[in-house]
């Protein structure tokens, strides 16, 4: 575990020595050196005029910042205004910015086009200017599942009132599977209502959970990302169970492993990773300890370097997300495998994400409606 140096270095070279990764300080701008990420994910809010009308707050805040990348995710329907206001030529005149600001998609689908209502392909998403690409969030693997996932029609399948109304049915039908009908008598039988009732508190309670996207789908996502051209920040981060049940490194390999799986060692340099531990995500939720982020962080690059090599690992940036905020930005970014950020709630209110930009640099208030 690595947390020295505490002196936060914008621009950095990284490196490996006595089994430790370390930053060394780099100029602006020096060939090779990291360029930290901050990115403002802004989920399911804002319109697109508020969306370019926010941006252009946060930009007016952050007017000559050069030496960090600036992301900006705003839901699908405020890309095109955003990509319209974010041109290079504009932000250089503007705010001093430039090649820094990128403009990135909460999520993708991973064909191309067809008869899949409602989705929106990376070919779709390159040709309105998308830069980057998140795959893999947490809301999209877990949290949206209890929406989406099947466990709450399949636990209202298990009452003994149902079972008992099918059996009925099927009574009727010929050639059912007998086998298929004595499980249901089985289930059925007032002495197994008990076993029935945990079945479906198990379904509704725990498979929800695991309902979302599967890391095959996010491997599938992630190729047809890059196949695009689109940088990929591919999100991974353990639950809260997990982490109790100390498998944290277990699920992050699985996810890391099969989310790179088929990317070669060349377009590797096009993915960006991002460890988001669910259970510090969103509001009423804590920012993970300095030493639980850097022990993570090291883990996650020593199995990079395990699958593309050292100088693959000291390279790709890898940031931190769950509750970053102007207060512990600096702290956050002091960490040696520290890249970075995906910020969702702070990324919402200008001031507190040019803060974070700025690694929590007090910044003299001009605008005090922010
Ligand atoms: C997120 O949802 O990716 C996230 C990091 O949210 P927050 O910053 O609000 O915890």
């Amino acid at each position: 575990m690595n947390t020295t140096p505490l002196a936060v270095s914008r621009n950095y070279f990284r490196h490996r020595a006595a089994n430790q990764w370390h930053k060394t300080p780099a100029e602006p701008g020096e060939p090779g050196a990291i360029r930290p990420f901050l990115a403002g994910n802004w989920k399911m809010n804002l319109v697109p005029r508020s969306g370019v009308a926010l941006a252009a707050r946060i930009f007016d805040i952050c007017k000559g910042v050069k030496d960090v990348d600036i992301g900006l995710a705003p839901p699908y329907t405020g890309l095109s205004a955003l990509a319209d206001y974010i041109k290079p030529d504009f932000l250089r005149s503007e705010y001093d910015l430039g090649r820094n600001v990128f403009l990135m998609a909460q999520d993708t689908f991973f064909e191309s086009k067809g008869a899949y209502t409602g989705e929106i392909s990376p070919e779709m998403l390159a040709a309105i200017g998308v830069d980057r690409v998140i795959i893999g969030h947490s809301d999209r693997r877990a949290n949206l599942g209890k929406f989406f996932g099947f466990s709450s029609s399949v636990a209202r399948r298990l009452t003994p009132d149902f079972l008992t109304h099918e059996l009925d049915a099927l009574r009727k039908r010929e050639g059912v599977d007998p086998q298929v009908f004595a499980a249901i008598e089985f289930m059925a039988a007032e002495q197994n209502h008990e076993i029935l009732a945990g079945l479906a508190k198990f379904l509704e309670e725990d498979l929800k959970e695991r309902a979302g996207e599967s890391d095959a789908v996010t491997q599938r996502k992630v190729h047809a990302s890059l196949a695009q051209g689109l940088q990929v920040i591919l999100c991974c981060g353990e639950n809260r169970e997990a982490r109790a049940l100390h498998e944290t490194f277990k699920l992050l390999d699985r996810q890391i492993r099969i989310g790179l799986e088929g990317v070669s060692p060349k377009t590797v340099n096009e993915m960006i990773i991002a460890y988001e531990p669910v259970w510090a995500i969103g509001s009423g939720a804590k920012a993970a300890g300095v030493e639980q982020i850097s022990e993570v962080h090291d883990f996650i690059r020593n199995l990079v370097m395990d699958l593309y090599g050292e100088e693959t690992a000291s390279v790709i940036r890898i940031l931190y997300g769950g509750n970053v905020n102007p207060e512990n930005i600096a702290d956050i970014m002091s960490i040696a495998g520290v890249d970075g950020a995906l910020v969702g709630g702070a990324s919402l209110k200008a001031h507190d994400f040019a803060q974070i930009i700025r690694f929590g640099c007090l910044i003299r208030d001009r605008h005090s409606d922010l």
